[in-house]
């Protein structure tokens, strides 16, 4: 299978997928060593994955070379390479926490005794996409891996070069090479891993995660689905416009718009919407495509290259409904055989756009005035989508009483996109942007467990429900 450079456009890489027997081996395989990994015990996991840890930073530059060609990109790329450690020393302190012995206690029938238990799941398997090909491969294998599961990762077929480094990586600990395993491979490596894992962590689009919903209730699995997102920014009079601009150009096109909790739509109060129109634009120009050089400019390609087909389209279906082009590119526009778009700006948009409803994916900002707060909220929520979003005010309990009614897993109150560094909080998807537990914050790890009771009898009195035989 061959893999395109998103800066060249240039198919220079070469993947060969395994076939579905191979992965069904493969699974055989991890779960059968999983059960010396589960009961090492977390003290044991801790120190394995803390040699990784130092094993992954010393591979640093091989890492984000091979990640950087993945994604054309470099400043996010190393902020990716830099999270490893910090999520998994935060990781290791929660799961000795949680993976503690809970003490036997007394039960409310006197003579019985309840022991708490808890069982990973053998196998997880983890499929993620190529907008953060390292970060989302390991949001979810981090926390299974310390639970007590083996765990397979398909990164995206979009972006696989950094797979070879991490397959490396875990081969130099010789604790998680039997029980942890990175997989190149697309969507029919991924289908072949759904039926046959015990639980499966899916982030990628709307489309894929509803067939892979699907084939999980199949195989009667547990699911974790992370989807798409068409995040709104909200501000309001008396919002700090300086802020409120630069916090929303960064949040709706850093990584050039390519993240799930990108903002997508700026709904901005009537009042004051020419003003923030006006200073996001100037601000808008002063951001670069870095298509000369990838150390010099805000805005990589774009990483996989049928996306500059639906951010064209949802550009012209916006300007041909008459919406106006107030700063940016009416089309992307290829350069030495990259797909590139400016951070673009639109107004006199509304929800007959697909720009407005539909996922973009790209550094697109439409701007649409509302007149009263309950008109925010409505449009806010007016998408099938409920990932996450942003509320700009005066101050901050008119922010939170607006944040309150918006449905979203996680609204960032005056910034935009914490998620994106903050992982700490717990959170759900609403709507089609995702089902399942949190993938944040300490909650995440029970995920990965099931819970066991033993109900101990002590004593040798009769129980007072059997037959009197
Ligand atoms: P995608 O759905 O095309 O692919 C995601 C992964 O699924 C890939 O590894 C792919 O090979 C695999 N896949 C494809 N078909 C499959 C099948 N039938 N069974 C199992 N696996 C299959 O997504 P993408 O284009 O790589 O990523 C972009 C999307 O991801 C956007 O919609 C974005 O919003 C979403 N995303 C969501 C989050 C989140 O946390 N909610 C985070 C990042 C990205």
């Amino acid at each position: 299978m061959n893999i395109r450079n998103p800066r060249t456009g240039q198919y220079d890489y070469t993947i060969t997928p395994p076939s579905a027997t191979a992965v069904a081996a493969l699974a055989a395989q991890l779960r059968q060593e999983q059960q010396a990994w589960q009961q090492g015990g977390i003290e044991y996991r801790i120190a394995a994955m803390q040699q990784w840890k130092q094993v992954v930073v010393a591979h640093k530059s091989a890492l984000v070379d091979a990640l950087c060609t993945d994604t054309g990109r470099h400043w996010e790329t190393v902020l990716e390479a830099d999270l490893v450690a910090t999520a998994i020393d935060r990781w290791c302190g929660i799961a000795r926490d949680f993976c503690q012995p809970v003490p036997r206690k007394t039960a409310s029938i006197p003579f019985l005794q309840l022991q708490q238990e808890l069982v990973p799941y053998p196998l997880v398997s983890v499929i993620s996409p190529w907008n953060f090909p390292l970060l989302l491969s390991l949001i979810d294998t981090i926390p299974a891996l310390l639970a007590g599961s083996a765990v397979l990762v398909k990164p995206s077929e979009v972006t696989p070069r950094f797979i070879r480094v991490m397959a490396a990586t875990i081969a130099e600990v010789p604790a998680l090479h039997g029980i942890f395993r990175y997989i190149e491979g697309d969507g029919a490596v991924g289908a072949a891993m759904v039926a046959t894992s015990d639980l499966v962590c899916f982030t990628g689009s709307t489309a894929t995660g509803k067939k892979v919903y699907d084939a999980a209730a199949k195989a009667m699995i547990p699911v974790f689905l992370e989807m798409g997102g068409k995040d709104p920014a909200i501000v309001l009079e008396g919002a700090d416009l300086d802020l409120a601009t630069s916090s929303i150009l960064w949040g709706g096109t850093a990584n050039a718009g390519q993240s799930c909790l990108s903002i997508e739509r700026i709904y901005v109060q009537d009042t004051i919407h020419d003003a923030f129109v006006q200073l996001l634009a100037q601000k808008a120009a002063q951001v670069r495509l870095n298509d000369g050089d990838i150390h010099n400019g805000q805005i990589g390609p774009l990483i996989f290259g049928r996306q500059a087909e639906i951010i064209n389209d949802h550009l012209q279906d916006a300007l041909s409904k008459g919406a106006t082009l107030v700063y940016g590119d009416a089309r992307c526009r290829t350069i030495n055989g990259g797909s590139y778009c400016h951070p673009t700006i639109l107004t006199h948009v509304h929800h007959g756009m697909k720009v407005m409803t539909e996922e973009t994916f790209g550094p697109i900002l439409p701007v649409m005035a509302f007149h009263a707060k309950e008109d925010a909220i409505a449009l806010a929520n007016g998408t099938r989508y409920g990932l996450s979003g942003a509320v700009f005010a005066a101050d901050t309990a008119t922010a939170m009483e607006l944040a309150a009614q918006v449905e979203g897993g996680a609204i960032s109150i005056n910034d935009c996109a914490l998620t994106a560094v903050m992982h700490e909080g717990e959170k759900n998807s609403f709507k089609l942007s995702g089902i399942g537990g949190t993938r944040m914050g300490p909650a995440a790890i029970k995920r990965f467990m099931r819970q066991k009771v033993f109900i101990i009898k002590e004593g040798d009195a009769p129980s007072p429900w059997w037959y009197d035989a």
